[in-house]
């Protein structure tokens, strides 16, 4: 299909983007190909070729920690070793869990268990305390689902039942690796799923989730541990903590939690017992032989509808660059990423604030007290671009034995991690730590710390290209910039202050003609048939609010431009969400995903401006067209 053949007046992203998706093929191992996919997937392909090198030793580092990185990726090439161990590098731990018979054994090893990665009945983590975003907060939280939400346990979701169907099968057969008699592996496998489906009615759904300022919820650590008894989390914080262990935990999802004995009680033990011995094991498939990889890749597969696994030297790479992140990232910063580049997009970062500014003084539905402190919040916006300066101590603490299984030289590198991560309850929080690796072909913006983050592998084309015009930048990178700047105001991060913390800075007017905009938004994505479903404007609010601040800041600024070109604008806009995917992996995002399908990005946000009726004299006959009235522009 030729550009010709669909009108942009129709449908933008059929017209810049049909002729790809025509011919466009998705990788055996990916579950879409297109614009952020095809980036990574070439960002991939040059670290793996220098990792090869690396491992070749034809070519060095000067970053120490590359070397770690280095060793893990030849222990995940080495599957003669692998596959002779076959399953022989888990079976203490899974033997040291099969032992755990009673409630207050459990008690006794909880805290190292959580080390060892095996899952408790609760989740714990350690994260920005949301109401001082100085300090740390220790999080509680329900156990994780085999399905991908609660939703999927609905009798009349077909979806969730054939899945749950594959997930059987596949732990079946990889019990049957284990020393468990066939009538304890049947056992426990009915144990997990028993203990799957009672905590799904309990723990909240992508869409309670999708509004995470409602996590916040601080309890006395006492009151905690009446509701989890008789899981004894007074007994596991001492452990990990001694006399330091935090007196306030924050409830993420309190009916999980007050609601645990649904779940989890003395008498019911034996489904939790065996439920996280069957996830354990699924676990750590990923890092035993190459025939318990593919297995416990079984569900993943078809969860996302991709049809193959990576090639052995590509989960090499993405062991490596996950465990070995930052420098990794900074390596592939220093090594692929231009100071002329970095300049110019910092500056076009703070060309994009300023004009943001001006925004909000035009704004109209803001009395001028609320105006000034949310331009107070856009000045204290921090930006990082690239990769990071240092590389953080933690990084080079995580050394494993030279003479480890890649399982245990993974769970040796969990371990470090995770009781780094704990010891910050204890700390104040580090504002200049990164939450992306500059590999990542991703950005975006954290409310806790009013930072946002551009790695350096999207600051590229069709993204952004200093060859590329002003304009194409504009509707790439610029939008996306936008995007990650008005996640501030958004309908969470609205919530916080410009410090991070979480605080009502609005007038109760403002804040409500805030509300009514919102609902305008959900309600224009809302019910929109994608693929044989539904999107849920509720669910994708937060990001579509983001796009439409993100194309009408960058908008703005073309105004501004000496030589403007919209159509270049709107088409590079359609560029960047061009996207082919599996159609369970649409399926999965529809569902789960708080962001709008692609091609929806890309064709319903440019109707709710004016310059797009213009660059291409749209009009009430074209298929682009909404009446004026009903055109949303928030920020
Ligand atoms: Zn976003």
């Amino acid at each position: 299909m030729s550009e010709t053949k669909v009108r942009i007046q129709d449908d933008l992203y059929r017209a810049v983007n049909g002729a790809w998706l025509e011919t466009a093929v998705i990788p055996a191992d990916r579950p879409t190909a297109g614009g952020f996919s095809d980036l990574d997937e070439a960002v991939e392909k040059t670290m793996m070729a220098d990792f090869a090198a690396f491992a070749a030793g034809e070519k060095t580092s000067d970053i120490p920690e590359m070397k770690y990185a280095v060793a893990l990726y030849k222990k995940v090439l080495d599957v003669d070793r692998r596959n002779r161990e076959g399953i022989a590098p888990v079976l203490p731990l899974l033997e040291k869990l099969r032992k755990i018979e009673t409630v207050e054994q459990l008690n006794a090893q909880a805290a190292e268990l959580l080390l060892q990665g095996v899952e408790l009945p609760i989740q714990m983590d350690v994260t920005e305390d949301m109401a001082d975003a100085t300090r740390h907060a220790f999080i509680v939280l329900g156990p994780g689902l085999i399905l991908p939400d609660t939703t999927y346990y609905a009798q009349d979701n077909p979806a969730g039942k054939q899945l749950l169907a594959v997930w059987t099968d596949m732990a079946a057969k990889a019990l049957a690796f284990t020393p468990l008699t066939a009538e304890e592996q049947k056992q426990y496998l009915d144990d997990a799923l028993a203990f799957d489906a009672l905590a799904a009615q309990k723990v909240k759904s992508q869409l309670e989730w999708s509004e995470y300022y409602k996590c916040h919820n601080p309890q006395d650590v006492d009151e905690v541990a009446a509701q989890v008894a008789p899981f004894d989390i007074r007994r596991l914080l001492n452990d990990l903590y001694g006399e330091d262990a935090p007196k306030t935990l924050v409830v993420y999802d309190p009916k999980a939690i007050r609601e645990m004995n649904g779940y989890f009680s003395a008498e019911t033990f034996d489904l939790y017992r065996h439920w996280t011995y069957v996830r354990t094991l699924l676990r750590s498939t990923a890092f035993l032989s190459e025939e318990l990889y593919a297995l416990g890749r079984t569900y993943r597969r078809a969860l996302t509808g991709v049809a193959a696994d990576p090639a052995l030297e590509k989960q090499a790479y993405q062991t490596a660059s996950m465990a070995y992140s930052e420098p990794v990232g900074v390596y592939y910063g220093r090594t692929y990423f231009g100071e002329a580049a970095k300049a110019d997009v910092v500056a076009m970062v703070k060309k994009i604030i300023e004009t943001y500014k001006l925004r909000m003084h035009k704004n109209t539905f803001l009395a001028e007290e609320t105006k000034a402190k949310a331009i107070q919040k856009l000045s204290a916006i921090e930006i990082k671009m690239g990769y990071p300066d240092e590389i953080k101590e933690i990084w080079s603490k995580l050394i494993f034995d030279e003479d480890s299984s890649y399982f245990e030289a993974m769970q040796t590198i969990f371990a470090i991690r995770g009781r780094d991560k704990l010891d910050r309850a204890l700390k104040r929080v580090d504002r200049t730590e990164w939450l992306m690796p500059g590999h990542m072909v991703n950005a975006c913006y954290n409310p806790s710390a009013n930072d946002i983050t551009f790695p350096a592998a999207i600051l590229q084309r069709p993204f952004y290209a200093l060859s590329q015009s002003a304009s194409e930048n504009l509707g790439g990178i610029g939008a996306v910039i936008g995007h990650e700047i008005s996640h501030a105001f958004d309908n969470n991060g609205a919530n916080f202050d410009e410090n991070g913390n979480l605080k009502n800075w609005w007038k109760e007017e403002d804040f409500a003609a805030f509300k009514e905009l919102t609902r305008g938004m959900v309600e224009q994505f809302d019910g929109i048939e994608f693929h044989g479903g539904k999107v849920s404007g509720e669910l994708t609010v937060s990001e579509n609010i983001a796009d439409n601040g993100g194309m009408g800041v960058t908008l703005e600024i073309m105004h501004t431009l000496p030589d403007p070109d919209y159509p270049a604008y709107f088409k590079n806009w359609a560029r960047v969400w061009c996207q082919k995917a599996k159609e369970e992996y649409i399926q999965l995002l529809l569902a789960n995903d708080v962001h709008s399908p692609t091609e929806l990005r890309a064709n319903m946000m440019p109707r709710n401006f004016p310059e797009w009726y213009e660059a291409f004299g749209v009009t009430e006959s074209d298929g682009m067209y909404i009446a004026p009235e009903k055109r949303i522009s928030i920020w």
